[in-house]
């Protein structure tokens, strides 16, 4: 997506060799009039399959599956990341390592809200080492679900996960992906 390799381009920050900021319109403020772009180039991508939910992890992911599911009218599930006296006890549950915070924990989503009637589309910001896919993709599996696909806003193709996941035979469909990076430049794949 042009847009976003120019966004990318101009405004993000590479902290150290391996992680990438864009705080300021993906994770932390939101340019709800950007992410309605990538919803429309999300809709434009996997538009030929029968979706029934968009299926992402909190906190970063749910803005953009949001703006995705305007376009298919299904309903977004987001999977968590901690306990809650809200959540239901009898959940899909998946242990995930997290690139961020450098340590694991146990995704959840309650069974009410994904079942085997569901064909489901995963939507996340970004695809580094591919844990927090896998994750989601263990519950989709687990609920007797399908999967249509992953898509990604930022897939840094320098890391294992885009290439593990193709490697399964898995629909994986990213906006932008890094080739490599440092502070001077970011190289994108064509
Ligand atoms: P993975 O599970 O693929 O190793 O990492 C993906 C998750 O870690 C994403 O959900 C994202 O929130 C976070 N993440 C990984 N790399 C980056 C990065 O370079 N920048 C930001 N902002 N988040 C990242």
């Amino acid at each position: 997506m042009k847009l976003l390799k120019e966004r990318i381009r101009a405004e993000a920050t590479v902290i150290g060799s391996q992680v990438l900021k864009v705080d300021h319109f993906l994770n932390h403020q939101v340019d709800v009039d950007f992410l309605h772009k990538i919803g429309a180039e999300f809709y434009d991508r996997f538009k030929d399959e029968p979706i029934t939910k968009i299926l992402t992890v909190e906190a970063s992911g749910i803005a953009i599956a949001v703006a995705t599911a305007w376009f298919f009218h299904v309903p977004v599930v987001f999977a968590k990341k901690s306990d809650s006296r809200n959540l239901d006890q009898d959940t899909y549950t998946s242990e995930v390592f997290s690139f961020t915070r450098n340590n694991s924990y146990l995704m959840k989503v309650s069974r009410r809200y994904l079942g085997s009637g569901d064909h489901v589309l995963i939507i996340d910001d970004f695809l580094a080492n591919g844990r927090a896919v896998q994750g989601m993709i263990d519950i989709v599996h687990q609920a007797g679900a399908s999967l249509a696909g992953v898509g990604i806003v930022i897939e840094k193709g320098f890391q294992e996960g885009g290439s593990q996941l193709r490697e399964q035979g898995l629909k994986v469909s990213s906006l932008a992906i890094i080739e490599s990076m440092d502070e001077n430049h970011i190289a994108f794949r064509e």
